[in-house]
């Protein structure tokens, strides 16, 4: 059905709304009117029996004639004889002078209603016939065949992970259809980003490792035979490379297996505190340049996989550790915040983070520009794979850090995953 058609139905439909509503409006102005004319009347005759007897009383004969409307009166014969007659020329004279204004006032508001009603009536219809014209185009979509054919021409144009190109085939009607796709080919195209990039920085970064390895074998193929200490430096920086290098691939497997969705967590209920008493250990153990403490303020039992939040506090007091001179303090924590969403953190009295740098230190490969961590510093992935594992808990990261006076991590997680 075209789109005048549909829009001559509604008209018709509020056509036929109007003139329900115009015959009520007549019939409610009718009822109106005689109620008050039968009001007046009655006001008039017991005003005019009070005059003339003093009081009403319901026992007495009463009669109204009124034609002719010259000799027209009311009379009463009360029982004990008494009669009034009261002549009503006048009343009738002035009620018909009453209905004529109060008629022309209702009849300006039926010509109002029968000019512009149904106008009125269509705009409040309006909406339904959107509807209408909306189900019209669908169904008729499913039969324009040609339609769907330059679709499916300009879909098959569009390589999905290459150009920026978007469908575009300028149909109104397809134009829902387009959006969508359109939408889904801009998702592809940002997974696919992601996945080429981390593919191009972990290769880069790949590269490195293993053209030091490659140096130092040169060097021993060519020198280190004769040379005892050439064959020692060699193999050292061979053995500190291929661990640098191990580090790396297992973080980057890591990062790659929680892009494809591949690492699954094993929620579990624990105690946090247990679970940071042993990290506080482990760390002694390992790191015996600084001075590890944990402050742990209340027993907090927490849901989450206790691997991997483990690893979050290790990678955090890696951190701390490298970039904390020795001798220095390293402070943990357990507790539950005032939204009452338990948390851990580390804190140093290390190097600190350039306030500028704070937005960058969770994506992956980034490390701050200075002497020491260039020294120190690991691959640039740590805080990354640690903020993997805190979004997929639903929790979030808080740093608090000044240049030269230290940092401090916090993970707060959320109350029940
Ligand atoms: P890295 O392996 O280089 O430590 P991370 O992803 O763990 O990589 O950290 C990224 C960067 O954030 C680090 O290179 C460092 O510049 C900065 N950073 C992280 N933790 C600290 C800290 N406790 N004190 C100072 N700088 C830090």
């Amino acid at each position: 059905m075209s789109r005048k058609s549909k829009s001559k139905n509604v008209t018709s439909i509020a056509i036929k709304i109007n003139s329900i509503f115009v015959r009520k409006l007549f019939v409610n102005f009718l009822i109106l009117d005689i109620f008050l004319i039968l009001i007046l009347i009655g006001l008039w005759c017991i005003e005019g029996e009070m005059n003339f007897y003093g009081e009403l009383i319901p026992n007495a004969q009463r009669s109204f004639n009124f034609y002719p409307i010259e000799t027209s009166n009311y009379t009463v014969i009360w029982d004990n004889g008494m009669t009034m007659v009261n002549e009503a020329s006048t009343l009738i004279y002035s009620l018909k002078k009453i209905i004529i204004a109060v008629g022309i006032v209702e009849g300006l508001f039926l010509l109002d209603e029968i000019i512009f009603g149904t106008s009125k009536t269509r705009k409040v219809l309006r909406p339904l016939n959107e509807i209408a014209e909306t189900a019209n185009r669908l169904s008729n979509i499913d039969f324009d065949e040609q339609k769907f054919q330059s679709l499916e021409d300009a879909i098959s144009k569009i390589s999905p992970v290459t150009s920026d190109e978007r469908i575009h085939i300028g149909d109104s009607e397809l134009q829902g259809l387009e959006d969508a796709i359109n939408k889904l080919l801009d998702r592809m195209r940002d997974s696919y980003r992601q996945q080429a990039r981390f593919v191009s920085d972990a290769s880069h970064e790949l590269r490195t490792p293993i053209s030091v390895i490659q140096g130092y074998a040169n060097m021993l193929d060519r020198w280190g035979k004769d040379d005892e200490s050439v064959l020692e430096e060699s193999i050292e920086a061979i053995k500190s490379e291929s661990e640098n290098m191990k580090n790396l691939v297992e973080q980057l497997l890591f990062l790659a297996r929680g892009i494809n969705g591949k690492t699954q967590l094993t929620i579990n209920e624990f105690s946090l505190n247990d679970m940071m008493n042993e990290v506080l250990e482990e760390s002694k153990m390992i790191d015996r340049n600084h001075i590890y403490s944990y402050i742990n303020l209340e027993k907090i039992n927490i849901y989450g996989d206790m691997g991997l939040l483990k690893q979050t506090a290790r990678i955090l007091v890696e951190n701390a550790s490298k970039y904390t001179a020795d001798g220095e303090n390293i402070i943990l924590r357990t507790g539950i915040n005032d939204k009452g969403e338990p948390y851990f953190s580390v804190q140093d009295n290390g190097i600190g983070i350039d306030e500028e740098d704070v937005p960058h230190i969770f994506e992956r490969f980034f490390r701050a520009d200075t002497a020491r961590v260039r020294k120190n510093g690991g691959t640039g992935l740590g805080l990354s794979i640690a903020k993997w594992i805190i979004d997929n808990h639903k929790g979030y990261f808080s740093v608090l850090s000044r240049k030269e006076i230290g940092t401090r991590i916090t993970v707060f997680l959320p109350q029940k995953l």
